[in-house]
């Protein structure tokens, strides 16, 4: 797979983000930035580089920019042919720490410019249910030349609401939880209404509960010689969205990458559709509740699945 075989989504800015990627949550097995952590992540992003991800996706609060940062530097590809998200942590909302932090993440990562910057969750619950403010200084950031496009994470459709109503100014796009069996209709639904792209997170279902044993997954997938993973992604981009599936696995990473020489028909994608539980479906927090703030911006905590 080369970077151009990757198609690529245009953004209301004009800039174009390659539709599918790279996680890397949970690629260390805690969110410090150990040596240890640095050279797993280093290896581990330095191996999807080398199968041909060229669009990553990590966070201040994952531990994994400076490793992120390492396998870039290593792997010699020009900067213009990677596609590099980072998000602000929950800790930094608020125009001085979104620029502190900001500038922390572009010395993680040892680049002089990012491709995307997402405010990671909305937190309601904090800062006075403030996250304008936060969004104001997203936006200044692209101004300032070092960020090409700012964007949103779990923000619901109340929150774009708001941020759009206060600025006049949409995010590019909106990383929500979206898969089979939740399909998040209404954020979905609002942040197209937007103008933002959505980002599929946890598109395999983070690899919890039963997903990818689901029989109709195994009826696709068998009906195709395809994995159940392949037919979850391929569904995804059929529907227009950008995902980035995560694993530590060469086998995997390859296999997820392979996903545009087949095409669902219109009634498997429906199938698909189907399997949708609502609100039941969800495995991450919810973002009208989700408040958590790491003691410090990068370390191992009891919410290490977001
Ligand atoms: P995914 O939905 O990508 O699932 C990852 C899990 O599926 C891992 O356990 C992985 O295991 C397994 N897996 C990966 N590929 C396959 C395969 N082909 N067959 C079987 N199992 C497979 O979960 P994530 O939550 O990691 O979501 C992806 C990315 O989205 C994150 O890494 C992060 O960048 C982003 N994200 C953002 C959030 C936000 O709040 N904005 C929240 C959650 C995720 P293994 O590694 O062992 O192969």
């Amino acid at each position: 797979m080369k970077t151009h075989d990757i198609p690529t989504v245009t953004l209301n800015d004009g800039t174009r983000i390659p539709q599918l990627g790279f996680g890397t949550l949970n690629v260390q097995p805690d969110r410090t930035s150990t040596p240890a952590n640095i050279d797993r992540t280093a290896a581990i992003v330095g191996l999807a580089l080398e199968l041909g991800y060229r669009h990553i996706d990590t966070a201040q609060s994952y531990g994994t920019e400076r490793g992120v940062g390492k396998a870039i530097a290593a792997s010699g590809i020009p900067r213009n042919e990677l596609y590099v998200t980072s998000k602000l942590s929950n800790g930094n909302h608020g125009p001085d720490d979104v620029r502190r932090s900001f500038d922390q993440t572009l010395k993680n990562l040892g680049l002089e410019q990012i491709d995307l910057f997402l405010i990671h969750w909305p937190v309601p619950t904090l800062y006075g249910g403030d996250y304008i403010s936060t969004w104001k200084a997203m936006t200044e950031l692209v101004k300032g030349g070092r960020l090409r496009t700012a964007g949103v994470s779990n923000f619901q459709p109340e929150h774009l609401d708001r941020i759009v109503a206060a600025t006049g100014v949409g995010p590019a796009v909106n990383q929500i939880e979206v898969h089979p069996y939740f399909n998040n209709d209404a954020a979905r639904g609002a942040s197209i209404r937007h103008g933002a792209a959505v980002e599929a997170h946890s598109p395999l279902g983070h690899g919890q509960g039963q997903l990818l044993d689901d029989a109709v997954l195994r009826r696709l997938a068998a009906a195709r010689d395809k994995t159940r993973a392949q037919i979850v992604l391929r569904w995804h981009l059929q529907h227009g969205r950008i995902v980035f599936p995560k694993s530590v696995h060469r086998e995997r990473m390859q296999e997820n990458l392979k996903v545009f020489d087949f095409t669902l028909l219109p009634d498997e994608v429906s199938a698909i559709d189907a399997l949708d539980r609502g609100e039941k479906g969800r495995v991450g927090p919810h973002p009208d509740t989700f408040a958590a703030i790491p003691e410090k911006e990068e370390r191992s905590d009891e919410h290490a699945r977001t």
